[in-house]
């Protein structure tokens, strides 16, 4: 028998993974996939926010205002590329500027570090930028995450943890204090486990259906929020990510970089029925209507299609923001289970900080 048992190996499972085996507990993660890190933690903008968008009471924020930090130390502490670029929110049409405004406050009130800037200071680093007024956040940057998620990986191996590659959780079902686990990898076999976490990202739904006596009505919907990137041929004239105020259901068509430099755009937002990675080409002239707002001389003609990513959302288009779910036995009934649903953005950024709290619930 095992201490933990975690389903799904993105960056939240190993981050869990990481900070249970490093606190002594013997820890498997499953992993359905060759590699892990290989659904939604590797197709994102890799961005480490800063926590500014979300309302001050959400777990949301709280998270990833300390993931913002842990992050960064553990970059450092482990040689991952990385880089604090500092971001600017742009309101580039004056019936932006409530929204900017707004922007502003919110970020006051979870304390995070942001300031109203002159224009000049803007374009100085940032030419040929259209818009009418800047904020500026200094903790944001960009993290290569596939020399993160080796990083988790390693620590969780060096501590003892198994990672379980190309095994598929199949079922669980609670037996007196422990958990029977069924899986399936070259064969189907059963572990016994103390405790168990899903962490299955946009199959979390179809996961909880399979946990006996998981109530159903504490399963949230899963809803798929499509987006696309384009990249950018060619040197940019822009030195810090550049994000237009945010949207409902993002925050928009935003600059960001990789860590070589290379400039691209996106991520737009749509909702879809299916988990589909295609990439739509005809999106190329919203992309473009959207961009020459705050870049009137982007050449279309070194606009590329790059890869897309689906949101693991819990919200219907029609509703606004929710916060990270996070359950334990006294959401759910089932004791020594925890279950997190609707970990999007900034889940990357949340994850080493996801790792304390869950230990903690634990
Ligand atoms: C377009 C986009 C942009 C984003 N940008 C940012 C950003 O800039 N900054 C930021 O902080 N966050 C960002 N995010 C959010 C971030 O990517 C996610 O919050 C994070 O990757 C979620 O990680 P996860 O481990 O929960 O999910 P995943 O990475 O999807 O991992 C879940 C894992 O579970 C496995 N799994 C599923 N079912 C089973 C099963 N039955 N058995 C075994 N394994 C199973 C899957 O194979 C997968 O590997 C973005 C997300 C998207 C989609």
């Amino acid at each position: 028998m095992t201490d933990v048992i975690i389903i799904g190996g993105g960056v939240i499972g190993l981050s869990i993974a990481r900070e249970l085996s490093r606190s002594g507990k013997d820890t498997i993660v499953l992993e359905r996939n060759e590699r892990a890190g290989d659904v939604t933690s590797s197709r994102n903008s890799g961005v480490i926010h800063a926590g500014i968008y979300y309302p001050e009471s959400f777990l949301k924020t709280k998270l990833c205002v300390e993931g913002n930090k842990l992050i960064y130390q553990y970059a450092e502490e482990k040689n991952i590329n990385h880089k604090k670029y500092g971001k600017f929110i742009i309101a580039s049409k004056k019936n932006e500027l409530s929204n900017l405004e707004s922007i502003f406050i919110q970020g006051k009130k979870n304390h995070v570090e942001i300031c109203k800037v002159d224009n000049e200071q803007v374009i100085e680093n940032n030419p040929g930028l259209r818009f009418c007024q800047a904020l500026y956040s200094p903790n944001s940057g960009v993290i290569d995450v596939p020399e993160y998620v080796t990083a988790l990986e390693g620590d969780i191996q060096h501590s003892g943890g198994l990672i379980s590659l190309r095994t598929s959780f199949l079922s669980a079902k609670k037996k007196k204090n422990k958990f029977i686990v069924s899986c399936s990898a070259e064969e189907e076999f059963s572990i016994e486990s103390k405790y168990l976490i899903n962490c299955s990202g946009l199959s979390n739904e179809i996961t909880l259906k399979k946990i006996e006596n998981f109530p159903t009505n504490k399963i949230y919907k899963n809803y798929f929020a499509k987006g696309h990137y384009f990249k950018y041929s060619g040197k940019s004239p822009f030195s810090n990510l550049i994000y237009p105020v945010s949207g409902q259901h993002s925050l928009g068509i935003h600059i960001g970089f990789d860590l070589a430099g290379g400039m691209r755009f996106g991520p737009d937002v749509e909702f879809v029925e299916k988990i589909d990675y295609t990439f739509d080409l005809s999106l190329k002239s919203k992309f473009i209507n959207s961009i020459i707002q705050y870049w009137p001389d982007i050449n279309p003609e070194k606009l590329h299609p790059d890869y897309t990513g689906i949101r693991p959302k819990i919200t219907k288009p029609s509703e606004s923001m929710r916060d990270f779910s996070i359950q334990i036995s006294k959401d759910h009934g089932i004791k020594n289970f925890i279950n997190l649903q609707g970990i999007e953005s900034p889940g990357l950024t949340s994850s080493l900080a996801i790792g304390k709290l869950v230990n903690h619930l634990l």
